[in-house]
């Protein structure tokens, strides 16, 4: 299969609401260029230095999501050109994305990432963490950065019941949450695994990477 038919295909599989981040980590250009050239143009990383070197080389008016782990430190080499941080898990660095985008007079949006997951290893709020951090106020002051909307990952398991429920229960966060930040439109949820479970309920916004670009080699992101 080419990454153009997959594109195509997946495209006319997902209802008109939900875009498509195509996750390009580890990908070389010539594969991002032929998704682009198809059309697509949002684009996920994981990495900040492998994201800063692509965004140099390609075409301009691709959208680059930042969708890993996200060190405060290193904000800054991505702030002048990022579309969307899907993964900000604290406070500092919310800060930090607020102040390197008054840097470079511009508003960065940000998901806030939800831990929905069993397994400990996953970065992101907790509900009630997130939820304190939303009816605080501390926003408020926080002029450069805009609260978009929601992101998290389903435990790995072939268990789709369990992924179905955690899915679940993150919408409903979603949907609890608006009422103090209708700012919240974008909910990420969904990879190549379990994306059809994360549409089922209520997904904005899909991260494929090997359902489009074929199996990594290498993988670091769990
Ligand atoms: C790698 C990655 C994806 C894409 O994973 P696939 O299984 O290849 O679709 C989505 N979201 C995040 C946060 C990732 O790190």
């Amino acid at each position: 299969m080419s990454i153009q038919q997959n594109l195509r295909d997946l495209l006319a599989s997902l209802p008109p609401h939900v875009t498509l981040v195509a996750v390009s980590k580890t990908k070389p250009d010539e594969m991002i260029l032929e998704a682009y050239e198809a059309g697509q143009r949002d684009f996920g990383e994981n990495y900040v230095q492998e994201l800063t070197d692509k965004q140099a080389r390609l075409p301009g008016d691709i959208r680059w999501h930042f969708i890993g782990h996200l060190q405060s430190n290193k904000v800054k080499y991505i702030a002048p050109f990022v579309h969307l941080v899907h993964s900000v898990d604290s406070l500092k660095l919310l800060q930090e994305i607020n102040r390197q985008a008054l840097r470079n007079r511009r508003v960065i949006d940000c998901l806030l990432q939800v831990h929905i997951a069993t397994e400990e290893t996953k970065f992101g709020f907790d509900t009630g963490e997130c939820e304190a951090l939303v009816t605080s106020g501390t926003l408020k002051s926080l002029e450069n950065i805009r609260i978009a909307g929601l992101m998290g990952m389903a435990s790995n398991t072939a268990d789709g019941s369990q992924i179905d429920q955690e899915f679940g229960l993150l919408h409903d966060f979603f949907v609890q949450l608006k009422v103090y930040l209708p700012s919240l439109h974008i909910l990420s949820m969904g990879m190549s695994s379990d994306y059809q479970l994360a549409i089922k309920n209520g997904s904005t916004m899909l991260r494929l990477g090997s359902s489009i670009f074929g199996a990594r080699i290498y993988d670091s992101s769990h």
